[in-house]
């Protein structure tokens, strides 16, 4: 699932291509892809028309705004990408909403299994919606440590699900979890309360390195492909993972091999001699 760093990748080449532009086409082949929309038709009759004004991001999501003080969110979910192609070059299989742009372009969500979406929500929808409750973002507003000690201090849930939980910080998946974990030296089974504050600041410390090394590599994309830079390219940070999917290969920092553990039906990768 793409994570931080791939959807601020997508964000950063979407970026210039769409600002200021206006959108004159919108297309739903799927709509599926729009269940989060409170009434379907809303969708294109908001975009129709408007002007794309800037293009955000906070934790895993999309957040474009949209002329008229509208919010025009999209999650890639697993196995969603962003396609940014000129109006007649073929297309993807699972191209399932296309928007057209006055610049001659089309912008294309392909997503082969349709757990992505999006939508576009006024004000007083996003503050009915899921977002409100996502908690700061991991690269942009992560709290300081002693903040961060305080909220894990009472939690029993490994560590590894915290970091997951997006209530508590945005942004973190499998793969970049278990990276900052390895870089902080913590188990990702450690109880979230038993960590010092020492420990704390270490974790906190590991974010953001881990973070920038997926964004300069322009993010993980894993075998499957599924997750593309929009302009077709892979990412290539998986070369560069210090745990993430290196099941029984040797640790790059002590040479011991590396192990899989199940916490909370999510596989996680870490080293038994380099995290405590
Ligand atoms: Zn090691």
């Amino acid at each position: 699932m793409p994570e931080l760093p791939e959807v601020e990748v997508v964000r950063r080449s979407l970026a210039p291509a769409l600002t200021g532009s206006r959108i004159v086409g919108v297309e739903v082949r799927r709509p599926r892809m729009i269940r989060r929309q409170p009434r379907a038709r809303d969708f294109a009759d908001r975009l129709n028309g408007r002007i794309i004004e800037g293009v955000g991001r906070h934790g895993k999501f999309l957040l474009a705004d949209i002329e008229g003080d509208l919010t025009w969110v999209t999650h890639l979910g697993m196995s969603g990408h962003l396609q940014v192609a000129a109006p007649g070059e073929e297309e993807e299989l699972h191209t399932n909403v296309v928007i057209t742009t006055d610049r001659s372009q089309e912008l294309r969500f392909v997503d082969p299994r349709t757990f992505g979406f999006m939508a576009v929500l006024t004000p007083e929808e996003v503050a009915a919606s899921s977002l409100r409750l996502l908690g700061p973002d991991a690269h942009t507003a992560l709290p300081r440590a002693p903040r961060l000690a305080e909220s894990l201090q009472h939690r029993s849930a490994p560590i590894k699900a915290v970091l997951l939980d997006q209530h508590f910080v945005a942004g973190l998946g499998n793969i970049y979890a278990d990276e900052v974990l390895f870089r902080a030296g913590i188990r990702p089974d450690r109880p979230a309360g038993s960590l010092s504050g020492v420990e704390v600041k270490r974790l906190r410390g590991a974010v953001r390195p881990v973070l920038e090394s997926g964004l300069r590599w322009g993010g993980t994309s894993l075998d499957d492909l599924a997750y593309l830079l929009p302009d077709g390219r892979a990412g290539e940070n998986l070369a560069r993972l210090k745990v993430y999917g290196r099941e029984d290969e040797p640790c790059r920092r002590c040479g011991n091999a590396i192990r899989r553990s199940v916490i909370r039906q999510r596989s996680s990768f870490w080293c038994a001699t380099c995290q405590q």
